[in-house]
């Protein structure tokens, strides 16, 4: 149960990693801050910290336009990430990532570039019920300005999408189908891979959210063959106002623009205009420069904590001892309890409100998420309006979760 133990069993040396993380190290309300609530968004390394200070103090300039000696300098720090990006997740060219501010973002730009372009009334577009609304709320607007039809592929009892009602659902009228990789709210890693075959074999381009999937599996997008992939850089140890949109070249050149304006364009008089290549043709105006650069350093990070199976692995020790510790609670109920899921839980407990335990756990230095998680549809496939959940990263141990159980257990004990 002790982090010694943790590094004798795992590659992965907790100690060593928690102690990039300067946040980590302080009490919140008189105990030890315990932060499960990485699913809403990761801690940064300090060298992230750093590379958004460094670029501030010493080459803050914009980019692609100066010839400067600052402005080359942050154009190539800012390029560099594109770099790491594309093989980060194994993209055939760098052309093919775009930054944006967010998954958020990357879904309404294939949902606005690409849906108002090639949906028609009648076609239909496929989500799942797992979907966060980033993923849901896309779609229906653009369904509904094309009069095209929105589907829903559901979820059964353990929270998994059902494979056998996706085939009956598509039709030679799907035009895109848009899935998470992985669930933000029960944690299940979904089947993308045969997701997309079925997709593709029914004529139809895929958009998968990999939002929640970016920290804890290996993403390689030519293997995946999705059309296209988008995350943010807040999930993976990177700076907020920061995300991807990894997109084929052949479908990423086929598309308007997104945003207009400043960069995406090769010329401009007051009769036309013709765009800029892929990727500026998707990046208007002055991008989140600072932050794209900081974000090369954890995607680094991430690279040098090795094997992700290893990641993967130290991360469901921590589940499948949380899971364990939080069956011998009475009234307690895990929702979502798929085969195939990432180190997150979310539960409710009879007789008390989630919004209560967040807040007691929080008194105890514990930070989890309540609510429904941007994911009311799949909370009310449940039947319920809210769960509690807890979500691990690599800097977590058993001794936290150890220490979340037993305060659980004393808050039902007290106030049940
Ligand atoms: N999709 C999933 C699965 C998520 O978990 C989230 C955020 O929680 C999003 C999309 C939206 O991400 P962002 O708020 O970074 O745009």
């Amino acid at each position: 149960m002790t982090q010694i133990v943790e590094n004798i069993e795992s590659k992965i040396n907790v100690s060593t990693i928690r102690s990039k993380f300067p946040v980590l190290d302080q009490k919140v309300n008189g105990k030890k801050l315990i932060y499960f609530d990485n699913a809403a968004t990761t801690q940064k390394p300090e060298v992230v910290i750093n590379a958004l200070s460094d670029y501030y103090r010493q080459y803050n300039a914009n980019i692609h336009r100066g010839l400067h000696t600052l402005a080359e300098r942050a154009t190539a720090a800012y390029e560099d990430t594109r770099k790491t990006v594309q093989q980060f997740i194994n993209a055939s060219e760098a052309e093919e990532v775009i930054f944006t501010s967010g998954t958020t973002e990357s879904i309404n730009l294939v949902a606005n570039a690409y849906g108002r372009k090639f949906l028609h009334p009648g076609d239909e577009v496929i989500i799942s019920g797992l979907e966060h609304h980033s993923n849901i709320v896309p779609w229906q607007l653009i369904c509904q300005e094309k009069s095209a039809l929105l589907k829903v592929i559901p979820i059964d009892a353990k929270g998994d999408i059902d494979l056998e009602a996706f085939k009956k659902i598509i039709t030679d009228k799907t035009k895109i189908v848009a899935v998470n990789h992985i669930s933000n709210s029960l944690g299940t890693i979904n089947p993308v891979r045969e997701i997309v075959q079925i997709a593709h074999d029914s004529g139809a381009i895929v958009l998968l959210d990999g939002a929640q999937a970016t920290a804890h599996v290996d993403i390689d997008v030519q293997e995946l063959d999705c059309d296209f992939y988008a995350f943010s850089a807040h999930k993976l140890y990177g700076p907020t106002g920061v995300g991807v949109l990894y997109g084929k070249r052949k479908l990423l050149e086929s598309m308007n623009p997104f945003q207009s304006g400043g960069e995406m364009i090769k010329e401009v008089t007051f009769e036309k205009t013709t765009f800029n290549d892929i990727p500026y043709k998707f990046e208007a105006g002055t991008p989140n420069i600072a932050d794209v650069i900081a974000f090369n350093e954890a995607l680094k990070f991430v690279i040098g904590l090795g094997n992700k199976e290893d990641v993967l692995s130290y991360e469901q020790t921590l589940l499948n001892e949380a899971t364990e510790r939080l069956k011998e609670i009475p009234g307690l109920t895990i929702i979502g309890e798929a085969d195939q899921k990432i180190a997150v839980i979310s539960f409710i407990i009879e007789g008390l409100h989630h919004f209560d335990i967040g807040m007691m756990l929080d008194a105890k230095g514990i930070a989890v998420r309540t609510g429904h998680h941007c994911t009311q549809p799949l909370m009310n496939r449940f039947g319920i309006d809210g769960t509690v959940r807890v979500s691990f990263s690599i800097y977590n141990t058993l001794e936290e979760v150890s220490i979340f159980a037993d305060s659980l257990k004393q808050i039902v004990e007290k106030w049940r």
